[in-house]
């Protein structure tokens, strides 16, 4: 398995991973199978959406945010609730098909580490099997 390490500058923060992702697909040596991504975090998600126009991660941001506004009476004491509920959303996971040692994602596809609760020192298990 391998960890990537991910540094957040802002309470929300969606990171493109997708250059770390293939070098670790790379290092694993396999051509043909998947790649696994898993975040173990309660606060911090994973996903994989448009990467070309900087403008979607910003929408995504800002949209969640309204949905779920980071005070709106919530029973946890921590305070963080908006950064679980959007973590439980977007997910902590994600499958990549690899392909002749590359990830397979469409043309407009990057992937995302999605920081609800920042800043902070993250990571990401990679899972590369063939
Ligand atoms: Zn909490």
């Amino acid at each position: 398995m391998h960890e990537l390490r991910v540094k957040t500058r802002s309470r929300n923060d969606l990171v493109d991973i997708t250059a770390e992702v293939q070098k670790a697909v790379s290092d694993s040596g396999v051509d043909d199978g998947v790649c696994l991504l898993f975040v173990p975090h309660t606060t911090a998600a994973v996903t994989i959406n448009e990467g070309a126009d900087p403008a979607v991660r910003q929408d995504i941001e800002a949209e969640l945010d309204k949905v779920f506004p980071w005070r709106d009476g919530y029973a946890h004491a921590e305070g963080n609730s908006a950064a679980h509920i959007k973590t439980s959303l977007v997910g902590s996971s994600e499958t990549v098909i690899v392909g002749g040692g590359r990830l397979i994602l469409g043309t407009w596809q990057s992937i995302y580490f999605c920081e609800f609760d920042g800043p902070r020192d993250r990571k990401v298990y990679v899972r590369v099997t063939a």
